[in-house]
């Protein structure tokens, strides 16, 4: 109780020494004032738990003290003195706050102690109720800037996962949100792109990790590759077993989407709170997702530019290469040159084999072309039975060699089928960009041609 300050102001020197003789042999700490000044002064000073003022101070009233210490100091209770000339005056300083007043003309000790007992106690519930506001509102804003930050996480997936076009993009991305999101000693990446792509890794490091944590960190995280998922083709998540770990809290996920699979592991001393394990669930199935969606828009990408039938490249993707190859030819300097290609009297073919023998032959043919032409040359279905080969950094001599090549080939080697084996010829034109031609002038130089060949018998390679 000796910690609880009272102020007591009273210009009476006799009230006030008796009150403050009182009061200080209940065990409180009794601060005396004989106006209002200095019971303003005292106020200023010190932490007061509760005034006991006189309503009629010199210099400054109670009731104007009592104001400013309800504006200042919420917390400190006041009990006032008056007499019954100033009623009207107490009850008003309830309005503003008081806790209770006493009628000088009447004041018993016993009921001082009462009341002042009574003040302290409401004091102290009042301010622990105001403490347990402030802890929830604390608890609220705390909770709120999580929500926030959740949010903000949320836009990163978004942005990280789905902008991405290529593979290297997306992992980039992904290491980067988880980086910048846990607080790691290390996280790595282990990636294998199928089967014919050598394995990669890509792993961050906190400065001061021993380099035979790190490689236990690798040893382990690789060894996940074995670890046979149930969940299969979905991002699994697992906390290796304790003696096991070069890190005390470790975290991994296999994320995997046609030939890619790839290993995210993430070390540290600290344990992972629940919320971080699932963030992380969050973050790699995202990942998983994203990378399925890329390898699908691969495939979609590649049926668009590919020949349903030969496996070719189509019409389409014909004059977006054909472009690109007319501009590597000008910037340098390189010769240029197309072949046109039709078979020789395919209708006949169809007509009496039937349209899916027609087909076969056509799909052997592609095969035939594709295996013949130059590593550079890439040979495109222009369309039904007609073929187009282009050929970079080649003159038109020597675009004769490889269309006489493979029309002596073709010529020379019958396609089987089950029940013939199929002798076909071809026709072929060719023509080299000149400089004033664009794509479609190159292109209709050698379909000349290739009518020249035609008129000339078919069989046969002509230059336009
Ligand atoms: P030419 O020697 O003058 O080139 O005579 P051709 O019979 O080869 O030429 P034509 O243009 O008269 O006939 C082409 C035929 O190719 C007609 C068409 O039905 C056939 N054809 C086009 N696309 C396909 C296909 O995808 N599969 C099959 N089986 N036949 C096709
Ligand atoms: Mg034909
Ligand atoms: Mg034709």
């Amino acid at each position: 109780m000796a910690d609880e300050k009272i102020l007591l102001a009273e210009d009476d020197p006799q009230i006030l020494g008796m009150l403050a003789d009182f009061l200080g042999g209940q065990g409180y700490a009794v601060i005396r004032a004989t106006d209002g000044d200095q019971a303003l002064a005292v106020i200023k000073n010190e932490e007061i738990h509760l005034a006991l003022l006189d309503l009629n101070l010199p210099s400054l009233s109670g009731l104007q003290l009592l104001f400013l210490l309800k504006s200042h100091y919420p917390d400190t209770e006041v009990i006032l003195f008056t007499g019954y000339a100033g009623l009207d005056s107490a009850i008003q300083a309830l309005r503003l706050g008081a806790y209770d007043y006493l009628l000088k003309s009447d004041l018993r000790l016993p009921d001082l102690q009462a009341v002042v007992a009574r003040a302290l106690e409401h004091r102290r519930l009042a301010k622990a109720n105001r403490e347990l506001v402030d802890n929830l509102r604390h608890a609220q804003e705390e909770l709120a800037r999580r929500r926030a930050l959740e949010l903000v996480q949320i836009r990163r997936i978004g942005e990280t996962l789905a902008g991405p076009v290529t593979c290297e993009q997306l992992f980039n991305g992904l290491q980067s949100l988880i980086w910048e999101s846990f607080s790691l000693k290390v996280l790595g990446l282990e990636l294998h792109a199928g089967q014919e792509e050598a394995p990669q890794q890509a792993y961050r490091l906190q400065d001061g990790v021993a380099d035979t944590t790190f490689k236990e960190f690798k040893d382990w995280l690789k060894a996940r590759l074995q670890v046979d998922e149930t969940s299969g083709s979905t991002a699994s998540l697992s906390e290796p077993a304790p003696e096991k770990s070069s890190f005390p809290a470790m975290l991994w996920a296999k994320i995997q989407a046609g030939e890619i699979l790839a290993l995210v592991g993430a070390g540290r001393e600290v344990p992972f709170t629940p919320e971080e394990i699932e963030l992380f669930r969050i973050f790699t199935l995202q990942g998983e997702a994203a990378l399925k969606n890329l390898v699908l828009f691969e495939q979609v990408k590649m049926l668009a530019i590919r020949d349903g039938l030969t496996g070719l490249y189509n019409y389409r993707h014909f004059w977006e290469m054909l472009a690109r190859e007319i501009e590597v030819s000008r910037r340098y300097g390189h010769p240029l040159s197309l072949l046109f290609l039709d078979i020789d009297d395919f209708k006949t073919i169809n007509d009496t084999l039937g349209h899916p023998q027609g087909d076969e032959v056509l799909k052997t043919l592609a095969a035939y072309l594709q295996n013949s032409a130059r590593h550079a040359d890439v040979v495109y279905r222009y369309g039904g039975e007609e073929f187009v080969v282009i050929l970079p950094q080649t003159s038109l001599e020597q675009a004769g060699e490889v269309a006489e090549r493979l029309r002596r080939g073709i010529s020379h080697t019958p396609i089987p089928l089950p029940t013939v084996k199929q002798k076909i010829t071809v026709s072929i034109g060719m023509a080299q960009l000149a400089p004033e031609m664009d794509g479609e002038a190159l292109v209709k130089a050698a379909d000349t041609a290739l009518y020249q060949a035609k008129q000339g018998g078919k069989n046969q390679v002509c230059a336009s």
